[in-house]
């Protein structure tokens, strides 16, 4: 799923740059007008300090006694007056000009204003002024000049427009230098939270995982009905650990959580908290938690918490990032008031690795596992993929299941998607069994990789390496049914063919036998090149490594070697992932644990070589009918190894095409 959700993050960014170049664009545009506009309101209202025909207040009220003045126009700041006499010529003007001028009627000559003056009025109110001017026959008027509005274009407006285009600017120069949101907002809810107000996810979505779901279930009482738990004075714990490998279904059941106690989801990955910056991933902590306290009763959901969670004193030497982040989430951990009803789950594949004080009681005390499901897992798993899908009348889930021990959910339900695809792709209305198988395939070993032409020298030695595999298993377990398929058509990822196994249903412990016998199968295929074709080629390297990899556990780790006896050599570093360990003896020790290793391959092969040449017959005849057929199940297989037509074994129920 991450891998589907790489292209997106990248187009997305992509589309922020195109923003941000387009911002930068709009904010120079926007600083180049308010630089303008400043300008020109600025030239426009500044008031002229010097007026040609202003008069002082007293010389106009001497004017208006000795009937000099013909009108006034008065507005709060400043009265505007004409003189009689000049009125008097502006009219005389007027007339001159309309008699000099013959087309007057039709083309009016401009009209002469006359001469005006101005004067300020008193602040103090001159309250005779009207008086006066009525008594002496000046014709008088009040203007509003709206003051208020000159004031602001003149005064504020250019520095709301500075202010603005600033603001704007700084936010382009910071976005540029990481998003970081300035220095003021460090971290401020940048990690990438991702809140559903309902999943709509049930634990009917949900299948298998019974005892998960049982675990779960208190914690969803809990959100319901919180009163009940806190009346008796019982403590819920704050937070429960998913373990499990990657697939099995985490996610899923910690969204079936606050689906099924309808409450809101939050989820954050692990690896969102961990910045360059130091304090960036605590502070992200603190306001995941505070976002969350506002929608309680919710469900936060961290996924691989072990990004964060790492133990502090491992060797890779210290960092302080994760560490701050870390003591963050722990006093969260503590200092938020369970009753309020914030759960919290976190997800991981590596429990060992996490800090021993994420784990303490009233944090992660919870641990529930979340296996690899089993084969009625697995059919429960197809079924609930399948409900929404049309299925052809010879579909059998159940085989399906069968056939595919060892997939997690994950897998499962890629594998129903691929298999509804190809039918599409097929033209056909519904999803057949041969489409679920075939896409079991492609999942598990990627597609059919068309154009690789092999020479028929190397299918041969193809389909002997792999009928060896499949042969020495079958040998070894009493015949039981070893493989669901065996194919020389070369996949995608790097493999010319292969041999599906089966791991064994419910098998939790190997003994040594079985050990050994694994190791025989894997060196099988080389056992066949040798035998028939006298050579060995390069396609067994990774039989080699696996074989010696479980060699070497099986002296270091397993204690089932003659030599060293139940002496562990050996540490298990992440148990959910691929298994991985380190050699914890003295060097010394190391060459000795090589020496038996050897051994052990080397008996192992020679082994594997006594069973292929005791049944070369059966050898034969599965390899020229694989070479035939180019890809046969394990059903088959063994029809020829009873000496059945194989083509009557039943194929898992598909028809073959
Ligand atoms: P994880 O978090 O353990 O890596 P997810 O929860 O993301 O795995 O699972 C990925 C997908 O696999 C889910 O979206 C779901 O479609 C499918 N899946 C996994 N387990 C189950 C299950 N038990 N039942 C149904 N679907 C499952
Ligand atoms: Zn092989």
């Amino acid at each position: 799923m991450n891998q589907n959700n790489v292209p997106n993050n990248q187009s997305n960014q992509g589309g922020n740059k195109n923003n941000r170049n387009k911002g930068a664009f709009g904010i120079v545009t926007i600083v180049l007008w308010a630089i303008l506009l400043t300008l020109l309101l600025g030239s426009l209202f500044t008031p002229q300090s010097s007026d040609a025909n202003a008069v002082p207040y007293s010389t106009f009220r001497q004017w208006v006694t000795e009937d000099k003045v013909a009108s006034v126009t008065m507005s709060s700041s400043k009265f505007t007056f004409v003189l009689l006499e000049d009125k008097q010529a502006a009219l005389e003007q007027q007339e001159t000009a309309q008699q000099r001028n013959p087309l007057s009627p039709f083309f009016p000559p401009a009209e002469v204003k006359p001469k005006t003056y101005t004067t300020t009025p008193l602040s103090i109110e001159d309250e005779q002024l009207i008086p006066l001017l009525t008594e002496h026959n000046v014709e008088y008027e009040y203007t509003e000049e709206s003051t208020f509005w000159l004031f602001f274009a003149a005064q504020i407006l250019p520095y709301v427009f500075l202010a603005v285009s600033m603001v704007l600017l700084f936010r382009f120069i910071s976005n540029k230098m990481g998003g970081m949101g300035g220095i003021g907002g460090v971290g401020k809810a940048n990690a990438k939270v991702y809140v559903e107000k309902k999943t709509g996810v049930t634990f009917a979505d949900v299948a298998g995982q019974d005892e998960a779901k049982e675990s779960l279930e208190e914690i969803i009482d809990f959100l319901h009905n919180p009163g009940k738990y806190t009346e008796i004075g019982a403590k819920l714990p704050k937070g429960a650990l998913l373990v499990g490998s990657p697939g099995t279904g985490k996610t899923l059941l910690a969204k079936a959580v606050a689906g099924e106690a309808n409450v809101p989801f939050f989820s954050i990955s692990g690896s969102d908290f961990v910045e360059m910056f130091v304090g960036v991933g605590a502070s992200r902590v603190r306001d995941l938690f505070k976002e969350a306290a506002k929608l309680a009763p919710c469900i936060i959901f961290i996924d691989e918490i072990d990004t964060i969670g790492k133990s502090r004193d491992n060797r890779m030497g210290g960092n302080d990032e994760r560490e701050q982040t870390l003591n963050q989430l722990l006093a969260e951990l503590d200092g938020f008031d369970p009753t309020k009803g914030v759960i919290v789950l976190a997800a991981t594949n590596r429990p060992e690795v996490l800090d021993k004080a994420l784990l303490r009681p009233g944090r992660f005390d919870r641990r529930i596992t979340v296996d690899r499901p089993n084969l009625s897992g697995r059919l429960a798993t197809l079924q609930v993929h399948t409900r929404n899908i049309r299925l052809a009348e010879d579909v059998d889930l159940k085989k399906i299941a069968q056939a595919t021990a060892g997939c997690v959910g994950a897998d499962l339900a890629n594998l129903v998607n691929e298999a509804a695809l190809r039918a599409v792709r097929h033209g056909r209305q519904a999803v057949n069994q041969q489409d679920l198988l075939t896409s079991f395939e492609m999942v598990i070993a990627g597609a059919e990789k068309k154009g690789t032409v092999l020479t028929e020298k190397e299918k041969k030695l193809i389909a002997y390496h792999e009928v060896g595999h499949a042969l020495v298993a079958s040998k070894q377990k009493d015949d039981v049914m070893p493989v669901s398929k065996i194919t020389i058509v070369p996949h995608v990822q790097g493999t010319l063919g292969y041999t599906l196994h089966l791991p064994e249903e419910e098998k939790f412990l190997m003994t040594k036998e079985d050990l050994y016998s694994e190791i025989r199968t894997l060196l099988g295929g080389r056992c066949a090149e040798e035998l028939v074709f006298e050579t060995k080629t390069s396609g067994a390297a990774n039989d080699i490594e696996r074989a010696t990899e479980l060699a070497r556990k099986l002296v270091a780790m397993f204690g089932m070697s003659d030599k060293f006896g139940a002496m562990g050599l050996a540490t298990v570093q992440n148990q959910y992932l691929d298994g991985g360990y380190g050699l914890t003896c003295a060097q010394d020790t190391a060459a000795q644990v090589d020496e038996e290793v050897r051994k052990i391959i080397e008996d192992c092969h020679n082994e594997a070589r006594g069973i292929l040449e005791e049944n070369r017959a059966d050898l034969d005849a599965v390899a020229a009918y694989l070479l035939e057929k180019e890809t046969i199940t394990g059903q088959e297989m063994m029809a020829i190894l009873h000496g059945d037509d194989p083509a009557n074994a039943d194929n898992y129920g598909a028809n073959p095409q």
